[in-house]
């Protein structure tokens, strides 16, 4: 089924940076410089099964090859972390006229706004901050075609910023690592979420990129809500979380959030 193309047109009004919170999702080099100013960075992360179903959600395929194989007890599985700017309390390089003090360097995000940049993500008009005069001007641009997919432009852009995504995991699945960060959601069930200080991801960063060998492998526990998840995981022979004090951490279980938190 067709539908009308959606068009587009910024109005400058400023709102998807004003009204931008929670974590915006950062390729490595942008998680540097992010935190080079001294910003903080957050790791959201969810797992995959290694392999079988891919269904990534309603309509979305996963990527075969999407995230980095690791090991959970005696289970495979895929974990493609995000790391993510911390937006919580608005954008740290918003200046008092609406103005973005990082213009020329802002994140790729930021650039690509309003399209649709999170692989695992459907494109959804009422997610954007965008005001009712930016959506269909006669003039505007087309953002979606008629048959839901991007124009070969706008495209190209989002597949760039996502391939950066899929060369960056090994190393991030490294730096979390380094970190001692290995615990995860589980797709579509919840995400594990931990913002470590701006010094520490810095050093793990350092750590990771400085490593002349692999790591010893290690496992990584996964933390799900609801039974049924849980003794099929336990039956896989996963590790479960356990509460057992690893580096602090927040769940946010996906069926009570109010939204998927990772920015796209
Ligand atoms: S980095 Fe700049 S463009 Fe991006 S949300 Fe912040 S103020 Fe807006
Ligand atoms: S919210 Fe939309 S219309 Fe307003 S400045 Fe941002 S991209 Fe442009």
């Amino acid at each position: 089924m067709t539908r009308p193309p959606i068009r587009f047109n910024c109005v400058g009004c400023g709102d998807c940076c004003r009204g931008r919170h929670g974590f915006m999702s950062l390729t490595l080099a942008e998680t540097v410089a992010w935190l080079r100013r001294g910003q903080r960075v957050a790791v959201l992360l969810e797992a995959f099964p290694a392999s079988g179903e891919q269904e990534a959600g309603p309509g979305l395929q996963l990527p075969v090859d999407y995230g980095v194989e690791v090991r959970s007890g005696g289970m495979g599985l895929r974990i493609a972390p995000v790391f993510g700017a911390d937006l919580q309390a608005g954008c740290p390089n918003l200046a008092d006229d609406n103005a973005c003090r990082i213009y020329d360097d802002r994140p790729a995000v930021c650039r690509l706004y309003p399209a649709q940049t999170h692989p695992l993500s459907v494109f959804r008009m009422d997610t954007r901050a965008c005001p009712p005069e930016a959506w269909n001007p006669p003039a505007g641009v087309i953002l979606v075609e008629e048959d839901g997919r991007m124009p070969p432009g706008i495209q190209a852009m989002v597949e760039a910023f996502q391939g950066e995504l899929g060369r960056d995991a090994a190393a991030k699945v490294a730096i979390c690592e380094a970190l001692g960060v290995h615990l995860a959601g589980w797709r579509g069930n919840g995400i594990v979420i931990h913002i470590p200080s701006v010094q520490d991801f810095l050093d793990a960063i350092a750590q990771a990129g400085a490593r002349t060998e692999g790591p010893a492998p290690l496992s990584w526990a996964l933390r799900v809500v609801g039974a049924e998840l849980a003794a099929k995981l336990a039956d896989a022979d996963a590790q479960l979380y356990a509460g057992d004090g690893r580096a602090a951490h927040v769940f946010m279980p996906m069926a009570t959030s109010s939204g998927d938190p990772r920015a796209s």
